[in-house]
């Protein structure tokens, strides 16, 4: 890979086989693949200073490996996936676990067995825990939706207990909504876990840390000799969609662009800006060698952030007598005010906002979106790796074809 820190006063992107906008997992995947599988020529344009897009991690001043868009555990049930980004990283044997502080008690979230005790006490809570394997059976999730269907008075206790201690608050913060405004479909869902495990992620079949972290998965990934990626570079300098069209530089461009950005910001926002969720994350180091006793300790109940991270807990990085945690503020996306969109907020209005834009670029034969902004979703990185590699094959398939 040659990487510049901008764009050059010679580039000229006939001289590349393809454009991808965005060096984040979708973009950097397709490069990847199409460069190694193909021998196609990439540019990579990123606007930030920096590949990885928001799963990018470095050093602090005191020396923590910090995610500074936020916690990302890698967690997955896809062996394609898995084997993919294995070839550039090995990994800890991380295994997510978060408790939610509610009035004070440290309790695991998923809701499970000890949780039970701690929120009904130990004789009750048992009594309570025995009597949803007798009707559920162990080891499973059941959704509140499910336990007050069963017209048990005891059952709909737990239910009302997690919704308003676990749920409620924390959604209330993270999506800015009053309690009238949350979709029941999505309260319906929140699961109580019947069984011991703590772990977030029980189900997934490979869980991890990329062992030097994120940042350097994504070196490896990118470097390969046809990659050139050009940072502090924003695309839309370069590239436009003009009816059926891609016009870079001024002139209509044939080969394939990998579009990894918000598709209203490629149109100027002109048939309205899609709204998101954004966060303020407020880092502190603090002098001593553990501040919690896991990776994530939500707060349910409390204060304005929703959870605090302690990065240590999570990379198993040694370093003695100090560590560095982060708070999480959520607050509404302000465009050009210097935030992140974080979280699209997926209402039926906004929904068919980005349909407008999506059949824009429809009619645009060598046009991709591809990745959480472009496609105004919510993906883990898992998916977004597979659906990235997905349109690798869709490609590699085109190109054999001709
Ligand atoms: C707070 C938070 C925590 C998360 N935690 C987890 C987790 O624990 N586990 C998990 O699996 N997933 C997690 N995710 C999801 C994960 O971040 C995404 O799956 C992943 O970032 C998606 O990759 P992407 O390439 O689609 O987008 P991004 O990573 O956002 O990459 C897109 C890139 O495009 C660049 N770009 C945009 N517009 C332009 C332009 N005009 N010109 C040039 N460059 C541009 C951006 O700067 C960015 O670098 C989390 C997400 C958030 C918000």
């Amino acid at each position: 890979m040659a990487l510049f820190q901008k764009l050059p006063e010679n580039f000229n992107p006939q001289d590349y086989d393809m454009l991808v906008v965005g060096a984040g997992y979708a973009g950097s995947v397709v490069a990847r693949r199409m460069a190694e599988e193909a021998g196609w020529r990439v540019a990579i344009f990123e606007s930030r200073p920096h590949i990885a897009g928001n799963a990018y991690d470095e050093k602090d001043e005191a020396g923590i490996l910090v995610h500074v868009y936020g916690p990302h555990i890698y967690h997955t049930t896809k062996a394609n996936v898995n084997d993919f980004l294995s070839r550039f990283t090995e990994w800890t044997d991380y295994q997510h676990r978060v408790l939610g502080e509610v009035h004070g008690t440290l309790m695991p979230v998923p809701f499970n067995h000890a949780s039970m005790k701690l929120a009904f006490g130990d004789e009750r809570g048992e009594a309570l825990y025995q009597k949803l394997i007798e009707r559920f059976g162990e080891n499973v999730k059941v959704p509140l939706m499910d336990l007050c269907a069963t017209d048990d008075a005891d059952f709909e206790e737990i239910a009302d207990y997690v919704y308003e201690n676990i749920f409620l608050y924390y959604t209330q913060k993270q999506w800015g909504k009053t309690p009238d405004e949350i979709d029941p479909s999505i309260t319906a869902r929140v699961p109580v876990f019947i069984g011991d495990d703590d772990r977030y992620f029980p189900g997934a079949t490979f869980q991890g840390m990329p062992a030097q972290g994120y940042t350097k998965l994504f070196e490896k990934l990118l470097d390969y000799e046809l990659i050139d990626v050009f940072l502090n570079t924003d695309a839309r300098k370069i590239l436009r969609v003009e009816g059926d069209q891609v016009i870079a530089d001024g002139k209509p461009y044939e080969g394939t662009v990998i579009y990894t950005g918000p598709l209203d910001e490629l149109f100027g926002c002109d048939l309205g800006e899609l709204p998101y969720r954004s966060l303020d994350m407020q880092f502190e180091t603090l002098p001593m060698e553990r501040f919690q006793p896991v990776g994530t300790v939500n707060y349910p109940t409390s204060e304005d952030f929703t959870r605090i991270t302690e990065f240590k807990n999570m990379t198993g990085q040694v370093k003695e007598g100090v560590t560095t945690i982060m708070r999480e503020y959520p607050m509404p996306y302000v465009r050009g005010e210097g935030m992140t969109p974080y979280y699209a907020i997926l209402e039926p209005e906004n929904q068919a906002l980005y349909q407008k834009y999506a059949e824009r670029v429809g009619q645009v034969a060598n046009f991709y979106p591809c990745g959480r902004l472009a496609e105004y979703r919510y993906y883990d990185m898992d998916a977004v790796v597979d659906s990235a590699l997905q349109l690798a094959e869709e490609l590699l398939e085109k190109t054999s074809a001709k």
